[in-house]
């Protein structure tokens, strides 16, 4: 029989552990416990199988920016679909909304990122970034400069190039990765790695290992460095006010390529368009996706300077994805971020829901478990911490309680992501106060359920 919505949820979920391979899950637990099955969304409200609406801290995978169930995105790429729902953008071929988008994404970036590499996905624009820096030195005659420099726990994705810029060690014990030049230094998480340093202390002497690599490689062989201006996937950790002019710095100095991963911190997130802005970082490169369509179709791309642009242009670069610029991807995206704009939502993070949340979140570090409750914008974690003072890790498996409260919190009907013991929260941006006060009860009633 016909799969519907209609069919009952242990059906659905029998079906799905039978013949869906999930990301990032084990299928055994897949089939033992089921997985949650999410019919249909409104503004930052989840409704699942079993009719329970469910907050949606998350966007998502920190991507429905917007918010869900806007019509307008609908009819756009309805009309898309009618009107050229393909065409590629290869071999001298364009459409409209390509143009547009690009047009649109050179005006809204800073300093001269003018021009747009489009992409299907934030794996996808990495990977292109990997081969348009490499490709840039060689063509400036300095081939040797190959090595990217990225950090650990950092993420930027799940290909083989993106998965090996990542950080995230548990994926390159499989399949092979991280691919050759690519090295990998520590990241500026001061709260479980600093010590007895101040933050600012710490700050520095974690850009200044940037310098450190660049001294023990060769300066003539490191082609960029890449960092999210906040690591999201390695637990919202945000860097300590030294970190970024110091890295920048460091970038400046040896002429290394910066490629700032907006892919999380982009369209709102940290209440600037993008996350540099935020932290006061001047990318050669962005990546981009998640928010840019709000999630609502699968676009991607990289940002690029007019110098690297220009050297890229002046040959042939033989890289390119069928879905680069895809026109219904592209139409949607571009709906979207007239949205954002007319709508001011970016406004609404900076000087709304950010404050807003922020009060709240913090407060949430009165709590006995929490270590420390962070956020910028509409981005923050909370450290989960058998002793604040000393900052100390739970004796258990990594992860286990924040695995439980992440399970307390989707019983309460609020989605949070956990990385280790580490709650990760990312609404949608247009979020009102009296969703946060929701979440925050939510979020404050699965702590207290941990405890
Ligand atoms: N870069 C960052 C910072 C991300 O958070 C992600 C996804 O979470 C990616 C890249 C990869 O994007 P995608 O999953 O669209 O390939």
């Amino acid at each position: 029989s016909a799969i519907t919505n209609h069919l009952p949820t242990a059906e659905l979920q029998a079906l799905d552990a039978a013949h869906h391979m999930h990301p990032f899950t084990t299928g055994n637990e897949l089939a033992e416990k089921g997985a949650r099955v999410i019919m249909r969304a409104k503004g930052v409200t989840l409704t699942d199988s079993e009719g329970n609406e469910i907050l949606d801290g998350m966007a998502g995978l920190w991507c429905v920016n917007i918010g869900y169930g806007r019509e307008e995105l609908a009819e756009v790429a309805a009309r898309q679909i009618r009107e050229l729902p393909f065409y590629n953008t290869f071999f001298q071929t364009t459409h409209v909304p390509a143009i547009a988008l690009a047009s649109k994404l050179a005006e809204l970036a800073p300093g001269d990122l003018n021009h747009v590499f489009f992409a299907g996905s934030g794996s996808e624009a990495n990977d292109t970034n990997i081969r348009m820096v490499r490709t840039y030195w060689a063509m400036k005659g300095k081939p040797s400069k190959s090595i990217i420099i990225s950090r650990k726990n950092a993420y930027h994705g799940s290909s083989m190039g993106s998965g090996s810029l990542g950080g995230m060690t548990y994926m390159h014990a499989q399949g092979g990765m991280p691919i050759p030049d690519i090295h990998h230094i520590n990241q500026p998480h001061w709260w479980a790695e600093g010590g007895d340093s101040t933050p600012a202390e710490f700050g520095l002497a974690r850009a200044r290992e940037l310098e450190t690599a660049i001294g023990e490689l060769g300066e003539d062989r490191v082609a960029a460095f890449i960092a999210e201006p906040i690591q999201g996937a390695g637990g919202v950790i945000i860097p300590p006010e030294t970190y970024w002019p110091e890295i920048q710095r460091i970038c400046d100095k040896y002429e290394i390529l910066l490629i700032a991963d907006e892919v999380i911190c982009g369209f709102g997130r940290t209440g600037n368009w993008f996350g540099s802005q935020t932290l006061g970082i001047r990318p050669d490169i962005m990546t981009i996706a998640k928010g840019l369509s709000s999630g609502y179709a699968p676009i991607g791309g990289s940002i690029v300077s007019d110098e690297v642009a220009g050297v890229i242009g002046s040959g042939e670069f033989n890289h390119g994805y069928t879905y680069s610029g895809h026109p219904v991807a592209s139409a949607v995206a571009l709906e979207n971020l007239r949205i954002l704009e007319e709508e001011n939502v970016i406004d609404h993070v900076r000087d709304v829901a950010g404050p807003y949340m922020k009060e709240k979140w913090q407060a949430l570090a009165d709590h006995p478990l929490v270590g420390e409750a962070r956020i910028v914008g509409l981005m923050g974690s909370i450290a989960l911490t058998p002793h604040k003072e000393s900052r100390a890790k739970f004796a258990s498996d990594e992860g286990t309680v924040g695995l439980i409260c992440r399970e307390r919190c989707f019983a309460n009907n609020l989605v949070m992501r956990h990385v280790g013991d580490r709650m990760v929260m990312s609404p949608p941006l247009v979020i009102q106060p009296t969703e946060i006060d929701t979440m925050i009860d939510r979020a404050g009633r699965a702590l207290d359920e941990c405890y």
